[in-house]
């Protein structure tokens, strides 16, 4: 089946970027991608004044192996090797010299405590999420408002495809 993807309007542009990076993935533990139905995976993208200057995905630090590939790293029931969608996106603004303090991150699902004390810390501001996720602690639910409590919103920004192929985005 073809798809339909109209004209977006930016967040959800940005959001269905963070959805392409989600398929580069190397640690299918997360929720189903949106693009590839079947396999899971989560994908971030940090936007600076309408400019995406990042991305990331679930993915193995440098020279370490991929878990869809040799299998995870598991500690307690979780995979402990991948680097998080949103930590990578952070990381990648370190690497870049350029600040995310202020921006927005879209990420495909919720992000873990982890991540979230990274977001706070970087001075991002706002979070839109494609998915609640429960992750590795199962308090994701809780992470809105621990992120409030740093100033940073959260928000769901959800994108699907209709019967007919077309892609559709809803937001709070
Ligand atoms: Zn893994
Ligand atoms: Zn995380």
């Amino acid at each position: 089946m073809k798809i339909h993807i109209p004209r977006l309007p930016k967040h959800a542009r940005f959001m269905m970027q963070a959805h392409l990076v989600a398929t580069q993935n190397t640690c299918d533990r997360g929720p189903e991608l949106l693009l590839d139905a079947g396999r899971h995976g989560v994908g971030a993208v940090i936007v600076q004044q309408d400019r995406i200057i990042a991305g990331g995905y679930n993915g193995s630090a440098p020279g370490q192996p991929h878990c869809n590939e040799d299998g995870h790293l598991l500690v307690d029931g979780h995979c402990v090797r991948t680097i998080h969608s949103e930590m990578n996106a952070i990381i990648q603004c370190a690497l870049d010299g350029t600040s995310p303090q202020g921006g927005t991150i879209y990420t495909t699902a919720s992000p873990c405590f982890d991540c979230a004390k990274a977001i706070a810390r970087a001075g991002l501001r706002m979070v839109y999420f494609g998915q609640g996720y429960e992750s590795r602690y199962g308090l994701s639910s809780s992470v809105k408002e621990f992120l409030s409590t740093s100033g940073v919103e959260m928000a769901p920004l959800i994108l699907d495809f209709d019967d007919s192929g077309t892609l559709v985005w809803k937001d709070a």
